[in-house]
């Protein structure tokens, strides 16, 4: 069975040749220093190092953190 494709017209939509990495460097940034932050609160926040008084936190990163190996009890 043959397929037809139809040939690129003129009047499509240029893309742009490439992302500006200007335009990636804040969002890249941004992302990673979330990710920190998830990353802190699901592996050090307890005893000592927490920031948040209480268990409540650790509680509902309780199995990521264990997903993770991070050490818990
Ligand atoms: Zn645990």
């Amino acid at each position: 069975m043959a397929q037809h494709v139809a040939p690129p017209t003129a009047n499509a939509p240029a893309l742009p040749a490439k992302l500006p990495i200007g335009a990636i460097v804040p969002w890249a940034v941004f992302f990673g220093i979330l990710m920190l932050v998830l990353l802190y609160f699901v592996g050090a926040e307890q005893g000592a190092t927490s920031v948040v008084a209480g268990e409540d936190v650790h509680e509902w990163v309780h199995d990521a953190r264990h997903l993770l190996g991070f050490p818990c009890h």
